[in-house]
């Protein structure tokens, strides 16, 4: 995946959140399959609907992972038991109905977390490196700037691909050829702990660097 055996100095996984975006995912999909690289999509339930359908069939053929982002992205953390299971559930049936694949990762909504939330979801809590990518004010040589200064090996690097995100559509070949610059491979995230050897159910935990 872009990367030669001595030259590798560590794995990192690329994530993608609020998709499936009917034109912006698509636009992510192109610099991804150019570059020849895999990322892991948390996806917004909701979003799953006739129209974006065919952007998860894509991910998966490409390789590509999906996982679980709430099926509103509400706050989850102001929510019952039951509307937390119903958040989560009617999520992961969106994505096994049209992709057949089963998530295995959750990402909380504006990292908004708590107690009951780590009671009730099963899927391990992944968080990430970020670069403030949905706010405009943020350039794209900015966010670029904040991914590659703050990467390690085994980090989460946490983006967006929220409908008319263009500063990280822009942004992103850059972070691409600058990862590979500093030798990092791309990998999905069940890849990355997979390669860490490193067990992702780890009882109230939260990822950012998988070590
Ligand atoms: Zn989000």
């Amino acid at each position: 995946m872009g990367c030669e055996k001595q030259k590798c100095i560590g794995q990192v996984a690329l994530t993608f959140d609020d998709g499936p975006a009917y034109t912006t995912t698509p636009q992510v999909l192109d610099i991804l399959e150019e570059h020849g690289v895999v990322a892991t999509f948390f996806l917004v339930g909701q979003c799953i609907e006739a129209i974006t359908e065919d952007i998860l069939m894509r991910q998966i053929h490409m390789g590509c992972e999906l996982a679980n982002h709430s099926f509103t992205h509400g706050h989850l953390n102001r929510m019952t038991r039951e509307e937390i299971c119903r958040e989560v559930e009617q999520t992961s049936a969106a994505i096994r109905r049209v992709a057949g694949v089963e998530p295995r990762f959750f990402r909380p909504p504006y990292i908004a977390l708590n107690d009951l939330m780590y009671d009730t979801i099963e899927l391990p809590f992944i968080k990430g490196i970020m670069a403030d990518d949905w706010l405009p004010e943020v350039s794209p040589k900015e966010r670029v700037r904040r991914i590659l200064d703050n990467v390690k090996d085994g980090t989460i690097i946490l983006l967006h691909d929220t409908e008319g995100n263009e500063g990280t559509v822009t942004a992103l070949p850059d972070i691409l050829a600058g990862l590979k610059q500093k030798g990092y491979q791309l990998v999905t995230l069940s890849q990355l702990f997979k390669n860490k050897g490193v067990d992702p159910k780890q009882k109230n935990y939260i990822w950012t660097h998988v070590i």
